[in-house]
């Protein structure tokens, strides 16, 4: 493919709830553009978007997928991301590099909960964005009510830059309204508009005119002076009004035959803006967006492949990237040696000299960047602001299944997580467990089965165990002798602890207060090691100990029996005798859980939360939605990312972070207490 200026090249990203076409559309505009010469098909697994095996199996696109095509003067970057929610981190991404959108909608179905998410998340990026109507040839596709429905839910910018011809088996095609021609069937023919649509079709031209004449106020004299505007003054007016925002304009099609695409393609190169029609900053700087100026691209994707390594996804916003070169990364102040560039459709890849700005490439290996770095230039580091990746709100343990991909796993996950900013790895101390945390269900299992199919690691996934803790209520003294008399030499080690609760949040202490060497001082460290033995497993529940200070106050030793050993025992043995003495409990940890639904779901969801434990400490309405603040039991919320996606049908949103511990009440702590035993048992 040709080089292009930024002016000829459109970063648009397909966006929509899952099932509305996207990758159907993207794989039939490929065709249309003459970049593939066989249309695959999504039910059969053989689309250019949707090449990996997981998203084949599934039928789902988990990845976001670049598929660049050349339309008359155009180069078209297309960006197909996945539907489902779970992969909203590559959705994101796609977003930050794109200047417009194409939001898909399915005829049938209207406008749906994925559909209302990514309006508003392409309304914060400010893209300029069309609307393509898609299934047109589906049972009960209806034009005009997804357009009320856009409407009004989104405004009254949605406007029908087009009418279908038909619906269901018999849609053939469709009215321009702004050319004012019609064109049927697959190849686009030009015909005639069928004279029962003309009142319809100057009904919605006359709409359409009247707020493109709005734009321009020597537009707006001509058109109520009754003059006709011209096809020029129609086209930059309309290209404006999107820019703006003040209008998107509304397609019509159907993606499996063919009808619509070659419009689609001509409107997003007629009407949404090139790279370099909006401003970019890093800070206070304005990125320079011509070849020549200092270099400024965004690393917006990472892939791990076992065979070919890393490929790093970047796009350029200022300058020339050229293969075989040296760049700087600027976000890790180092050097990155630069092979051969490619640009990626699919799976398939073409070797490229150099990227210019406006346009995205690819390349393998780098040392250092990973996803949401700037490379630069040393001379004049320029930091473009990184990608706005949520935050994880459901978590997994990983269990591998044999030692061997034990031994593989700590690599495997690495890998996972730098393929996929939303993927937390962490390891969990208290509960000795490796924890991947991530959006939901579906993504994690996604990547247990990658982990298997990439890096030959088995794991299974649970549920994560809450970290519980234990402490004590009251001061308590204890006593411990260890004494054994066997054969020559003995054992003798003996020890008065006293053991005080302090407030939580604080980790234990050990403190001596032996005076007149009842211990002699060398003993003193092994007592200390045998507490913080005895602080590892609580004796409750064998949950970690906290909120201790712990004195070593009296005890007596044997000139010739005494040894480390024997203190460390006696240290351990009276903590655990103070523990039982102090009233134990058992603690959880209490979370800020911050859910974000519309209106009418306030009551379901505040009704949940008291069910699940919560002590509700407000809720904030904030045009229309309501964001209601609680502090809960982490063991309450761990489905919870299921959970509210079913209570409001997706619509719901929520983030958490911990809080503090608080004691396990009475009768769950009995049950947690027992079914430790059985477990152990
Ligand atoms: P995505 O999840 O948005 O990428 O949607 P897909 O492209 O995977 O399509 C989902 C399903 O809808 C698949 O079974 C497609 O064959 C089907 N589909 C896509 N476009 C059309 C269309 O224009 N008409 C009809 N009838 N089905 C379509």
């Amino acid at each position: 493919m040709a080089q292009t200026e930024a002016r000829g090249i459109r970063n648009v990203v397909l966006l929509s709830h899952g099932g509305a076409g996207k990758t159907s559309l993207a794989e039939a505009a490929l065709f249309a553009a003459g970049a593939i010469n066989r249309l695959g098909r999504v039910d059969e697994g053989s689309t250019t978007s949707d090449y990996d095996p997981d998203e084949i199996k599934r039928k789902i696109s988990l990845n976001l997928a670049l598929l660049p095509c050349q339309w008359h003067d155009t180069k078209i970057n297309l960006l197909d991301t996945p539907g489902y929610l779970d992969f909203v981190g590559e959705v994101k991404a796609a977003i930050r590099v794109a200047e417009g959108a194409v939001v898909v909608v399915s005829a049938a179905s209207g406008v749906e909960v994925g559909t209302e998410q990514v309006w508003a998340y392409s309304q914060d990026a400010a893209l300029a964005r069309l609307v393509f109507v898609n299934k047109m040839d589906r049972e009960n596709a209806d034009f005009l009510q997804t357009v009320s429905q856009l409407q009004e839910l989104f405004g009254t910018g949605c406007l029908p830059l087009q009418l279908p011809i038909g619906a269901h088996n018999d849609f053939t095609g469709i009215v321009d309204l702004l050319s004012m021609k019609a064109f049927t069937g697959d190849k686009a023919e030009e015909g005639e508009i069928p004279p029962a649509m003309a009142e319809e079709v100057a009904t919605w031209r006359e709409k359409l005119v009247e707020v493109i004449a709005e734009m321009d106020d020597n537009l707006i004299e001509k058109y109520l002076g009754g003059e006709e505007l011209s096809p020029e003054e129609l086209n930059k007016g309309l290209r404006q009004a999107v820019a703006e925002g003040k209008v998107v304009p509304v397609l019509a099609g159907s993606a499996l035959k063919s009808i619509g695409i070659g419009m689609l393609m001509d409107a997003v190169s007629s009407f949404l803006p090139a790279p370099d029609e909006r401003e970019v900053t890093a800070g206070d700087d304005l990125i320079d967006q011509s070849q020549e100026a200092p270099l400024a691209a965004l690393v917006f994707k990472t892939t791990a492949d076992p065979y070919v390594g890393k490929l790093t996804y970047f796009r350029v916003y200022g300058g020339t990237i050229n293969s075989n070169s040296h760049v700087w990364n600027v976000s890790r102040d180092g050097d990155e040696r630069l092979g051969q560039l490619f640009m990626v459709r699919g799976k398939t890849q073409e070797s490229v000299e150099r990227v210019v700005a406006g346009d995205i490439g690819a390349v393998a290996k780098l040392a250092l960047a990973s996803t949401g770095d700037t490379l630069g230039s040393q001379d004049k580091p320029l930091k473009l602001a990184p990608i706005k990746f949520p935050s994880p709100i459901f978590s997994q343990a990983v269990h591998p299944k044999t030692k061997a991909d034990l031994d593989k796993l700590g690599t495997a996950l690495h890998r996972l997580a730098e393929e996929d900013p939303t993927l937390l790895v962490r390891r969990e101390a208290d509960t000795n467990e490796t924890v991947i945390s991530g959006m939901g269900i579906t993504q994690l299992e996604a990547a247990a089965e990658k982990m298997h199919r990439k890096f030959g690691v088995g794991v299974n996934l649970s549920m994560p165990r809450v970290p519980y803790k234990e402490t004590i209520t009251a001061t308590a003294e204890a006593e411990y002798k260890h004494k054994k008399q066997s054969g020559g030499h003995g054992q003798f080690g003996h020890v008065f602890l006293r053991l005080e609760p302090l407030p939580g949040g604080s980790t234990s202490e050990f403190i001596s207060k032996i005076v007149g060497g009842s211990i002699p001082r060398n003993y003193i460290p092994a007592v200390e090691k045998g507490v913080l033995e005895g602080t590892h497993e609580g004796m409750l529940a064998g949950y970690p100990v906290v909120n201790i200070r712990t004195t070593l106050f009296d005890g007596s030793f044997h000139p010739v029996d005494s040894s480390d050993i024997c203190f460390k025992i006696a240290g351990a043995g009276a903590f655990k005798r103070g523990m039982e003495a102090g009233h134990p409990i058992l603690l959880e940890p209490i979370m800020n859980i911050r859910i974000t639904v519309p209106n009418d779901f306030t009551g379901d969801v505040i009704g949940d939360m008291n069910t699940k434990r919560a002590n509700v400490q407000g809720r904030n309405p904030e045009d229309g939605v309501n964001i209601i603040e609680a502090k809960v039991p982490l063991a309450e919320i761990l489905r919870y990312a299921i959970d509210l996606k079913s209570l409001t049908h997706g619509r719901g949103q929520f983030t958490t972070e911990f809080d503090h511990y608080e004691q396990v009440p009475v009768h769950l702590a009995q049950k947690l207490i027992e079914e430790k035993q059985a477990e152990k048992a």
